[in-house]
């Protein structure tokens, strides 16, 4: 699962299971258990604040929401590359 850091400056961070993350563009990619005790611990599930980042690849064309994927998250059109 995709995490957004807490903060811009929280580039690298220790998952519970011991392994050491490092944030590209902002976003951590980590594995399910790790990415919820980051989203607990502050960080944000792109999915639910509708965020978007130079890591976001796609755009809904019929009303502009950003997403990580091929499928708009608001409408459930298909989004484009950006
Ligand atoms: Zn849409």
């Amino acid at each position: 699962m995709r995490v957004i850091a807490p903060a811009k400056t929280c580039v690298e961070v220790d998952g519970l299971s011991g392994r050491r993350y490092r944030a590209r563009d902002g976003v951590y990619e980590m594995s399910e258990r790790d990415g919820r005790a980051l989203v607990a611990a502050g960080g944000f599930r792109p999915s639910l604040t509708g965020a978007t980042s130079r890591a976001a690849g796609y755009r809904c064309p019929s009303d502009g929401f950003g997403s990580f994927f091929t499928t708009c998250s608001r409408c459930g059109g298909p989004c484009e590359r950006e």
